[in-house]
C-alpha cells in the first residue's frame, strides 16, 4: 500500500534491520527498542490490524503464531526465560503504524499491566 512504512520495509524500499524473512512474513528490529529483544513481525501483504484479517488470512495468521514467533523466540534466546507478544490495535490500543505488526519483547522482566 502506498505510503505505508511497513509495506516499504517489507518490499525493501526502505532499510531495516531484518531478522527473519519468508514468502509471507518479515521480522525486523524495532527502531526504538523497549527491551533488549524487541522485534516486529509483519505480514508482507498490507493488513491494517487483526480486525482486518479475513477467513482467507487464517493460514497466514497461523503461520505467524505457530511457526514464526516461536522460531524467533528461540533464535533470539528468550524462549526459556519468557517474552511477550503484543499487537496494539487502534487508537486506544496504541497502534501508531496502521500495518499489522506483532511486537516480540523480551530479555528483561516485563511488568503488567502495561501503561
Ligand atoms: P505501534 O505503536 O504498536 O504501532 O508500534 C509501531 C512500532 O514501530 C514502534 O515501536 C516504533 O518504534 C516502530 N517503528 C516505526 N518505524 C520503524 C522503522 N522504520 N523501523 C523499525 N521500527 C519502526
Amino acid at each position: 500500500m502506498a505510503d505505508c512504512i511497513f509495506c516499504k520495509i517489507a518490499q525493501k524500499e526502505i532499510p531495516s534491520n531484518l531478522v527473519y524473512e519468508d514468502d509471507q512474513v518479515v521480522a525486523f528490529k524495532d527502531l526504538e527498542p523497549q527491551a533488549p529483544v524487541h522485534v516486529l513481525i509483519i505480514p508482507k501483504k498490507h493488513v491494517e490490524s487483526v480486525l482486518a484479517f479475513t477467513k482467507e488470512d487464517k493460514d497466514l495468521a497461523a503461520h505467524i503464531l505457530v511457526d514464526v514467533i516461536p522460531q524467533l523466540a528461540r533464535e533470539l534466546g528468550v524462549d526459556e526465560k519468557g517474552f511477550r507478544v503484543v499487537t496494539n490495535t487502534g487508537d486506544e490500543g496504541g497502534q501508531s503504524v496502521k500495518h499489522l505488526h506483532f511486537h516480540l519483547l523480551g530479555g528483561r522482566s516485563l511488568q503488567w499491566p502495561p501503561g
